[in-house]
């Protein structure tokens, strides 16, 4: 198939199971379109996802901001207590030198799940207010590059290692911003499972470009 205009690929989609190109055609709100070779789910339309993403991306925010203002846990080793919290982790890296390996940290914890998180905010609230055909997109495709670099969860994840590693040599307190990244991270998780680039763009397309031709 030759195509002359990029934006002609705008119509299609391609299939994540079978990488057959089907043709995007209208759907329903509340339904969902599938593959006309293997009858996987290619994409769906829920104009409710505005209020669900906004919702879930503004109350992410507000732990992320918690995970960070608060104390991860407090430690007591050998009488000397310390707090520690998340800011601090990475600036002890680069205090003690590790500029590159602080410098990672930086991005992979803090920069891109935030960045993710006002991003997701911004584009739901520009949806929901029927604006921003031109920044939409470009924020989709940003987020398109720094989603698979947000590493929030895996940094949760050695927390708990090292929490384990821990409590052999001194007594340790879990603090606020421990559950606050906690459910910061599950609701990371939750909307990288549950709300698909592809529906936000199919969205973006349905109530921004659709619009104009009423
Ligand atoms: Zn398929």
């Amino acid at each position: 198939m030759k195509i002359e205009n990029e934006d002609a690929l705008d119509n299609f989609v391609i299939c994540h199971k079978c990488f057959t190109l089907n043709e995007e055609i209208a759907i329903k709100d509340g339904s969902k379109a599938c593959c006309s070779e293997c009858g996987g789910v290619l994409y769906r339309y829920d104009s409710k996802l505005i209020d669900h993403g906004l919702a879930l991306s503004l109350t992410g925010f507000i732990f992320f901001v918690l995970a960070n203002l608060f104390p991860l846990m407090q430690i007591d080793i050998l009488g000397s207590e310390q707090f520690i919290t998340l800011p601090k982790t990475i600036f002890s890296l680069f205090d003690n030198g590790f500029y590159i390996v602080g410098f990672i940290c930086a991005f992979l914890i803090f920069i891109f799940p935030l960045m993710i998180f006002v991003i997701n905010m911004l584009l739901f609230l520009l949806l929901k207010m029927k604006r921003g055909e031109k920044l939409t997109k470009e924020l989709l495709v940003l987020l398109s590059h720094i989603t698979p670099w947000s590493m929030a969860d895996i940094f949760f994840i050695s927390i708990l290692v090292a929490l384990v590693k821990l409590v052999a040599f001194g007594q340790i307190h879990i603090g606020v911003a421990f559950w606050a990244l906690m459910i910061f991270v599950l609701i990371d998780i939750y909307i990288t499972k549950s709300i698909h680039l592809s529906e936000i763009w199919m969205l973006r397309k349905r109530i921004l470009l659709d619009k104009d031709n009423k």
